[in-house]
């Protein structure tokens, strides 16, 4: 098949039939608005998605970060079967969630305790609730950029749509959806972040609860904290009696198995984690502090019929075994080649970008002279080269966030890389 020929015309008809019944034909509003429309897949193979045109595609969204072991695991799906055997949802307690609960406490630095959610956005309400219940106090610290789940209250001043607004050192809150309770930003004070003087002197002023954070910036860039900023952060949250939350929706199992956490060696009060958790399933979680966590057994409610789903547990307890050191050092380098290869190319196209992040999540930003630091960086990034750059790549065989981001799997293996790379070169001609 000749290079960039691929279409997508079955997908478009479906989408469009589903309509009548889907509102806009897709279940999220983050599967909207990319080139040439929505999708719609038949089936999943390691690093590949084939759709409704019978296209094989390598998949970089990867569960939007979720499937970090491919799309059909072995393992997980065999442990799936054998539990949805055994019963589908018992209202009660079952030996499968006190394993899975173990193998995260011993995994994440921060988990002395955990409860079990089905999504990121859930868990994040109930850390803000905790962390309100153990302070006394109101105030949540959020940055901008930064996303936690779509929910009134902490979607501000975030994907999708966000535009920063006013002064770097005091943006102004932009609510992210019409509909929106506008009252219910009332509890957060958004700020810039990687800027440690702007969260001490926020935190002064005495009314912060909690200080919620993605410890490495991965829904807008691919940023890393700088030196001492999380060291800094959470020194400070402990002078001003703050919990600090980091929220590895994305980073967790992702930048490794102990999370951002265990890659910066900063240990935080509460960890959100989903996602990559169970590779798909969908299983959140809400871990830390042994006494924070208490609080959810006195007075603190925290309820969902979901929760610690049995067959999810079991994908979970699957999909940490077979998270091993090797899967790490195996996966890195594949994904570091990707990653460098990326930048090399672009760089021989004559197009100006920024290639960074981690080996199995990073960012390419065009047009920007030096790397993120924060999210008014990576909103200076040229979205519309990048959005065409990202369909000529889908139209020769591989799937990109549009937003920039890069999601690896254990799967993309030194072919897989080789493909997307001849890709990449292919589609950095037909832009530049
Ligand atoms: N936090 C972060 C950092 C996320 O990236 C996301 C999802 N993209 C969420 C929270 C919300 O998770 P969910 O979509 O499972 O509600």
């Amino acid at each position: 098949q000749q290079a960039g020929a691929l279409r997508f015309d079955e997908s478009a008809r479906q989408i469009a039939a589903n309509a009548r019944f889907i509102a806009g034909g897709v279940n999220s509003n983050f599967r909207l608005g990319m080139q040439p429309g929505p999708l719609v897949f038949e089936r999943g193979e390691g690093a590949y998605l084939i759709d409704a045109d019978g296209n094989r595609i390598i998949d970089y969204y990867c569960g939007m970060g979720a499937t970090v072991l491919g799309h059909t695991p072995a393992t997980v799906i065999e442990a799936v079967k054998r539990q949805a055997e055994k019963g589908i949802l018992f209202a009660g307690q079952m030996p499968i969630e006190a394993e899975a609960a173990q193998l995260i406490c011993e995994r994440i630095p921060s988990a002395e305790r955990l409860r079990f959610g089905s999504s990121g956005s859930e868990v994040a309400q109930a850390a803000m609730r905790l962390a309100r219940a153990a302070t006394g106090k109101h105030t949540i610290v959020k940055f901008e950029g930064h996303y936690h789940g779509w929910f009134d209250n902490i979607l501000w001043s975030t994907a999708p749509g966000l535009n920063a607004a006013g002064p770097d050192e005091a943006p102004t809150p932009v609510i992210g959806s019409k509909g929106q309770d506008p009252a219910a930003g009332e509890g957060l004070s958004i700020i810039g972040w990687n800027d440690l003087a702007a969260l001490e002197a926020r935190l002064a002023k005495g009314d912060v609860a909690a200080v919620l954070m993605e410890p490495a910036m991965c829904n807008q860039g691919a940023i890393a904290p700088a030196p001492g900023y999380l060291e800094g952060a959470l020194a400070a949250c402990r002078k001003h009696g703050a919990i600090l939350i980091f929220d590895e929706v994305i980073t967790g199992f992702r930048l490794g198995r102990g999370g951002a956490q265990e890659r910066f060696g900063v240990t935080p009060d509460l960890t959100l984690m989903a996602k990559a958790i169970a590779n798909g399933f969908p299983v959140a979680a809400i871990a830390g502090r042994a006494d924070l966590l208490d609080l959810f057994a006195d007075g603190v409610l925290h309820g969902g019929t979901f929760n610690a789903q049995p067959v999810s547990m079991a994908a979970l307890v699957a999909t940490q075994k077979a998270l091993t050191p090797e899967h790490y050092e195996r996966s890195s380098v594949h994904g570091q080649r990707l990653q460098d290869g990326i930048r090399t190319i672009l760089k021989e196209a004559g197009i100006k970008a920024q290639v960074a992040g981690f080996p199995l999540m990073f960012h390419v930003a065009f047009g920007l002279d030096a790397p993120a630091r924060n999210y008014r960086d990576v909103a200076r990034a040229d979205k519309a080269a990048y959005s065409r750059f990202a369909h000529e790549l889908l139209k020769r065989g591989v799937r990109v966030l549009e937003r920039g981001a890069w999601f690896v799997s254990s799967e993309h293996d030194a072919a897989v890389v080789d493909a997307t790379l001849a890709a990449v070169r292919d589609a950095a001609r037909a832009v530049a």
